[in-house]
């Protein structure tokens, strides 16, 4: 087991890694404890839940809906919730956004905590205390910045976990190598096959030391003013893959740094071995690193997300892998890049 603190302005978070589900209730410290999980984690773990109140989404991005939000804020109040209650979300990344959302505005905050059931959520999501519901296809366009009081990865839960999500989570658990940690990286080269086998003695250490690389680049940029854009990295392009392509989060993005990787060599901050590696490393986990749509309709649908109709946006570019760099980049010559390649 490895706690990880994260050290904020106004509070500290706790990160603990190879935590066991069935501990939740020593967190909890007798508060009256409002739980919120969706329909698959419900299915499978229930049994294993404190005795609380349980409120069960269904599965899936469309949960983090600001509807969802008022029915959530409704059932606590019926439920008698005030504003000592205590929230904790057990689920994925969908379920930690939503429970962290409504903790932060169910009468101005209460308290909560989460148990990251999915690899995403365990080094990604329930980390660093963004919560945001969706808008009109707009993706946590509603949102605050509040932290946990603890987050429990619990490595056992992984194993339920469908192969597709599994991956997914890789996908920013390499995203994570490349923005800080050449060692990694190579670690990642050698064991590609246990820890896509999911072999229980690689995944604590993996998860520990990706949510650790999370916590650091929080640390130093809670609300996003600079060092957090790294966390950025195959995301600006792999957004509008997600959404032109309807592949998953975790696809879109090993499209993003693949592209990523591309400018760079471009940019002469690559070489072109290093890129190699690296779209090696993506496929090695099952990851695309091709873009199966039509660069045009991808590329419009990055303007309309960025809302920008000239000007540069910051892109994320790798400096030799285990380091990235912040750089605005002309839209033009972007598009330059994304249409033609050069
Ligand atoms: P993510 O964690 O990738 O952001 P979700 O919260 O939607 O996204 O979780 C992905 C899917 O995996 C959901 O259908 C969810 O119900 C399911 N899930 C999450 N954790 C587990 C688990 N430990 N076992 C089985 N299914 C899980
Ligand atoms: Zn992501």
């Amino acid at each position: 087991m490895e706690k990880i603190t994260v050290r904020l302005q106004n509070r500290q978070s706790d990160i603990i890694v190879g935590e066991c589900l069935n501990h939740l209730d020593e967190y909890l410290k007798k508060r009256i404890t409002f739980i919120i999980t969706d329909r698959n984690v419900n299915e499978i773990y229930r049994e294993r839940f404190p005795d609380c109140y349980v409120y069960v989404a269904e599965p899936g991005e469309k949960s983090k809906d600001i509807t969802v939000v008022a029915d959530i804020c409704r059932w606590l109040l019926e439920n008698g919730a005030d504003r000592s209650s205590f929230l904790v979300g057990i689920g994925g990344g969908v379920v930690c956004d939503l429970a962290g959302f409504v903790a932060s505005v169910f009468m101005r905050g209460i308290n909560f905590g989460f148990v990251a059931t999915s690899l995403l959520a365990q080094v990604d999501a329930a980390i660093g205390g963004k919560n945001g519901v969706d808008l009109d296809g707009y993706k946590n366009i509603i949102g605050t910045f509040t932290q946990p009081e603890f987050v429990i990865c619990d490595i056992d839960l992984l194993m339920t976990l469908p192969e597709k999500e599994y991956v997914n989570g890789m996908a920013e658990i390499i995203k994570h190598a490349l923005i800080q940690d050449f060692d990694q990286f190579v670690h990642f080269e050698e064991f590609s096959v246990p820890i896509m086998a999911r072999e229980i003695n690689k995944l604590e250490h993996m998860v520990a030391h990706s949510a650790k690389i999370k916590a650091s680049v929080v640390e130093k940029d809670e609300l996003e003013h600079g060092e957090r854009r790294k966390l950025n990295l195959g995301h600006t392009w792999g957004h509008a893959i997600e959404k032109v392509t309807g592949l998953s989060h975790g696809e879109s993005v090993a499209i993003g740094m693949a592209f990523s990787a591309n400018l760079s060599v471009k940019k002469g901050l690559l070489q072109e071995h290093e890129r190699e590696r690296i779209l090696n490393l993506l496929t090695s986990f099952d990851l695309p690193v091709k873009n199966p749509a039509d660069p045009p309709d991808v590329f419009d649908v990055l303007l309309k997300d960025k809302k920008k109709e000239g000007g540069s946006v910051h892109f994320i570019l790798m400096k030799g892998i285990g380091n990235v760099v912040v750089e605005p980049i002309d839209i033009m010559e972007l598009k330059k890049f994304a249409l033609y390649g050069d």
